[in-house]
């Protein structure tokens, strides 16, 4: 049998290469260009999803045609380019993300060990997160997908540590593993005590008080109490931005309380980790840099493209007991491409990684800190400026204090009592925003009520843009009640 040549992968022709990939870059960029332009949100014509049905061609497509497949999706993401998207909490990105991605594709490293550069970026990025967090030099970190993976790996270095790393073997073993956090926290937290084996019960949820921060008054009785009962309490999470108001629990309360009974304190700071770059924010942090492991997005409130997160974990040792084995066709030697210890695999679960980090490490040389920090604290103004539109609004009804990038509303015209119809309606304004695109904010329920929720985590929002968005909802909310009369 012979094998013919076009089994390489390679391109024959690299000149032609070239143009199609400067073609590809034209696209990317006009994209990025005119991301103020033309709709939030388009829904994907049923045509286009059609075209996502076909079986695997067997012999291949000319590139030509898949390129133009790939350029024909360009228009049709969830639309956080956009200056207003504003829903959830997702990061607005940079042309600039673009091109580390395509130095790192270029590349093709795989960096979860071995003596090579990309190790180098990520320990230089390391260094920079600890001192952004204020944590000593001996912490440890890692650059993963984002701040439910690195609440895992926080979560599983906690359970671990609590079990002596018997549990690496023996799983837990009857061990009555719980952990304390606030009704506010993100679901990634139970979702971590689901997949490490202790159950989402072991999570004791407490009620927030009624600005939505961590109620930390019942917090010793809960521990005592789980303690008196035979349980073993191991591990307290605050927020740091929580993910339906924003609010910033009592950090430095809550590392108190978990020093006193010897838990470990870990802080999901998935955005507002960003607040650490701005004069803005950082006071309302405080009590972080205390934390045994903080988790938090790059590709939020710091606008690295997705996708981009980090876990740093105060005690290295701890991190590296918790995930370290290496087999025979593992291990590290003193010279060579298998030099070096430890290795980014020795700190999390996967082994192939991307050279995610570039992008990071990119991203923070680029624009710094400080003009990273501004942007934060201009979407905080931009929040505040919202909050008070609503106050002077007699239609518009704030549900929840602001206090970083979030705020809760709901449109209520004077007239109409009931809490159903008033919740069908600002479900209805929402989506009417969004299939307009005009808008994209999304929704959550607050004290049993529907809100109109609205974060700003946008490098590309301006003032005016806000004024669209109340205007928008004032008219739509207007128009749709109407038609429910
Ligand atoms: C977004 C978010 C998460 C989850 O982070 P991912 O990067 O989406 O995995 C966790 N906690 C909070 C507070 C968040 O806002």
């Amino acid at each position: 049998m012979t094998i013919s040549d076009d089994s390489f992968l390679d391109p024959d022709d690299w000149d032609a290469f070239r143009k199609r990939a400067h073609d590809m870059l034209d696209h990317a960029i006009d994209k990025m260009a005119s991301a103020r332009d033309g709709r939030v949100w388009t829904p994907v014509a049923e045509a286009l999803k059609a075209q996502f049905k076909a079986p695997l061609p067997d012999d291949g497509t000319p590139a030509e045609q898949v390129d133009e497949a790939i350029l024909a999706l360009l228009p049709y993401g969830p639309g956080n380019t956009h200056p207003r998207f504003f829903g959830w909490v997702h990061g607005s990105g940079t042309p600039s993300g673009i091109l580390a991605d395509m130095a790192a594709a270029a590349m093709n490293v795989n960096a979860g060990g071995r003596d090579h550069i990309a190790l180098h970026v990520e320990r230089q990025l390391a260094d920079w997160i600890r001192g952004l967090f204020g944590f000593p030099p001996e912490a440890s970190g890692l650059t993963v997908s984002g701040t439910s993976m690195a609440t895992i790996i926080a979560m599983k270095t906690a359970r671990d540590a609590a079990l002596d790393f018997r549990s690496r073997e023996a799983g837990i073993d009857g061990a009555q593993l719980v952990a304390y956090t606030s009704s506010q926290a993100h679901s990634c937290v139970a979702r971590a005590f689901d997949m490490l084996g202790l159950g989402s019960d072991a999570l004791r949820i407490i009620p927030s008080d009624e600005t939505f921060h961590f109620a930390t008054a019942a917090l010793d009785d809960a521990i005592e109490e789980d303690r008196a009962a035979g349980r073993q309490p191991f591990a307290l999470i605050g927020t740091a931005g929580t993910v339906n108001t924003g609010a910033i629990d009592p950090l430095n309360e809550l590392a108190d309380i978990a020093a006193r009974h010897g838990l470990w304190f870990h802080v999901d700071a998935a955005f507002g980790a960003s607040g650490m770059l701005s004069d803005a924010l950082r006071g309302k942090l405080r009590g972080i840099e205390r934390a045994q492991s903080v988790a938090f997005d790059f590709h939020k409130w710091m606008h690295v493209n997705y996708d981009a997160g980090y876990v740093l974990v105060r005690d290295e040792a701890l991190q590296r007991r918790a995930f370290s084995n290496r087999p025979d066709y593992l291990q590290h030697n003193e010279k060579g491409l298998a030099a070096g210890f430890p290795w980014p695999v020795d700190y999390g679960p996967e082994l192939s990684r991307s050279f995610r980090a570039l992008k990071v490490w990119a991203h923070l040389m680029e624009h710094g800190p400080a003009r990273i920090g501004a942007a934060v604290a201009r979407n905080c103004e931009q929040v505040r400026y919202l909050a008070g539109r609503i106050d002077d609004a007699a239609e518009l009804e704030r549900l929840a204090p602001v206090e970083t990038s979030i705020c809760c509303f709901r449109y209520r015209p004077h007239d109409v009592v009931a809490e159903e119809v008033l919740d069908r309606l600002n479900q209805a304004i929402v989506v009417d925003l969004q299939e307009s695109g005009v808008a994209a904010p999304s929704t959550t329920r607050l004290n049993g009520k529907l809100a109109i929720r609205v974060n700003i985590t946008n490098h590309r929002t301006r003032f005016e843009d806000i004024d669209c968005l109340v205007s928008s909802i004032l008219e739509a909310g207007a128009r749709i009640r109407n038609i429910a009369e």
